[in-house]
């Protein structure tokens, strides 16, 4: 399974999480429970194409 990483925006603790892509994203802090941002590897083995209109990312599903 993939590994995501995550950083807190309150307390800046920076952690992974394994996670399949269909499970929900993390949104709290594991260590303060505050909201997280995932950090999107800049890497271009990384499957991710933006397209100018056609913008799709498998990893942001809408609900
Ligand atoms: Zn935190």
């Amino acid at each position: 399974m993939p590994i995501y990483t995550y950083e807190c925006q309150s307390c800046k603790h920076v952690f992974e999480v394994e996670q399949s892509m269909s499970d929900a994203p993390i949104k709290k802090c594991i260590k303060c429970g505050k909201a997280v941002k995932k950090i999107i590897p800049q890497d271009s083995s990384v499957g991710i194409i933006f397209k100018g209109s056609g913008f799709y990312s498998t990893d942001n599903p809408k609900k």
